[in-house]
């Protein structure tokens, strides 16, 4: 089968997933574990476990080399998690990144005024249990810390809020330092956290968690052109990543959601069983952030053309997406209870597109009480696993392994048999269609690296 046709045969309708299987898979199969378990835990704060980081590390790498490494106008960075306080105020975190709450007096359950449904807004009721709702409070989001070691001679200051803010403040030392001219962009991959009133669905909205950030600076003339293009790229991005294509949409902010300086803005939104959500912004930012700074710390961050000689603020457009989120929605997207023809139990099967799959291979020996099958199986192991992530199994049945290996979403399992021995060749079994391949020893790494990986 070609690629492609591989793609295909997992694009069928299957029902949404809830939210806890895709949690209680995470933490049986080592995905993602409750952060400080043993103490109780900490509400919107999770661990990632050893298959959570191999996924991680891919959909990162992923993201980072389509964004930075192919585009020839975009530069990486990894700016810190604290900066100077001022940041916050120019940013204007300090004053207005908050959330309005209410309380419900009868069952007490707290709520995020802006999610609740319109009618209940209205009419200040509980939408759980009709109860009467507490008078709307602001809370701030920001994360306090301090600086320094004496009392009273400590700054305090804030863990970020977002990640972009990073990329506003090394703006000047990219331009400076890499010889960039406009227009041009810089990536991010980095923590924020926000002290989130309402966390929960799992990964969906922490309290510590990772953004990606493209902030590209544009001449104003060319901001709805470079808006549209970044907002079809990032789309088609997720697109390529998904399933259940029909699940992904491009919504437009409404008048009333828009920031004061964007005269556009979008959300790519994934819909699961929670609805239609949030999985990346694309911003309208004009020439808000880089104005705010020049002001706040008294440094020109304004742009000369080398050619026009045109002295001008660049304007910004922002791609601002979620690792987390993204690890959570590949995962409802991915994961299926196929029903088994035969009547027996169903197959839990992670539909992950191998590019970012955790594990890329399984060896599995048909038989462990014969040296020779194991001995094959462990060379062909040690070869491949020095090229991508793959596991050696030899415990239970071939089916048994088999269904072990669908479950954490593994694309390819090798098994060696008896005719191994005979004509060194293995069968290559793929996740999704359950079909099997006779390839030449020689030939499973070349036909491996192919499909698993996206620069091949
Ligand atoms: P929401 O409306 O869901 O609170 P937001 O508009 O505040 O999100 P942004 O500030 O634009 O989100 O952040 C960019 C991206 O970061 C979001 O699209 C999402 O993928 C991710 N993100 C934001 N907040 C969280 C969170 N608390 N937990 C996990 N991911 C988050």
């Amino acid at each position: 089968m070609t690629q492609t046709e591989e793609q295909e045969v997992a694009v069928r309708e299957v029902p949404l997933v809830p939210i806890e299987k895709i949690v209680s898979l995470c933490k049986r199969r080592g995905f993602v574990y409750p952060n400080s378990e043993i103490y109780g835990g900490v509400s919107g704060i999770y661990d990632f476990g050893p298959l959570g980081v191999e996924l991680r590390n891919n959909i990162r790498r992923y993201w980072w080399w389509s964004m930075v490494q192919t585009n020839d106008n975009i530069l990486g960075i990894e700016g810190n998690i604290i900066t100077h306080p001022r940041v916050w105020e120019a940013s204007g975190h300090v004053e207005n990144f908050v959330d309005i709450l209410v309380d419900c007096k009868q069952c007490k359950r707290r709520f995020r005024r802006d999610h609740l449904p319109e009618e209940n807004q209205q009419q200040n009721k509980c939408p759980e249990c009709g109860g009467e709702l507490t008078e709307p409070r602001r809370f701030n989001l920001m994360m306090e810390t301090y600086i320094g070691v004496v009392e009273g001679d400590k700054m305090k200051t804030y863990l970020r809020g977002e990640a972009c803010q990073n990329i506003y403040l090394d703006y000047d030392n990219v331009l400076k330092s890499s010889r960039m001219q406009i227009p041009f962009g810089i990536c991010q991959i980095g923590k924020a956290f926000r002290n989130e009133v309402t966390p929960g669905n799992f990964l969906f909205r922490q309290r510590e968690f990772e953004q990606w950030d493209l902030q590209f600076f544009v001449h104003p003339s060319e901001m709805a052109k470079w808006f549209e293009y970044w907002k079809e790229f990032r789309f088609a991005w997720y697109q390529g990543l998904i399933n259940h294509k029909d699940r992904l949409r491009l919504r437009a902010h409404a008048p009333d959601e828009l920031a004061h300086y964007a005269k556009q803005a979008f959300d790519i939104e994934y819909r699961t069983i929670l609805g239609w959500q949030e999985w990346e912004g694309i911003h309208w930012r004009q020439d808000w952030d880089l104005s705010r700074h020049s002001q706040y710390s008294g440094q020109d961050l304004s742009y000369t053309d080398p050619e026009t000689k045109e002295r001008y603020i660049p304007w910004i457009v922002e791609t601002s997406g979620g690792v987390d989120r993204t690890f959570l929605n590949l995962l409802l997207d991915a994961y299926e209870e196929e029903p088994d023809p035969s009547g027996k139990e169903a197959r839990t099967v992670l539909r992950l597109h191998p590019w970012i799959a955790p594990v890329k291979v399984a060896v599995l020996p048909l038989q462990k009480n014969k040296p020779e099958l194991l001995e094959t199986a462990k060379n062909l192991y040690k070869q491949l696993q020095r090229v991508m992530v793959a596991q050696y199994d030899d415990i239970a049945n071939i089916g048994r392994r088999y269904r072990r290996q669908d479950e954490i979403g593994t694309p390819f399992c090798v098994t060696i048999d008896f005719q191994t021995l005979d004509d060194q060749t293995v069968t290559i079994r793929e996740r999704d269609g359950m079909t099997q391949v006779r390839v030449h020893l020689n030939e499973v790494k070349p036909y491996l690296l192919e499909r698993v990986t996206w620069n091949a």
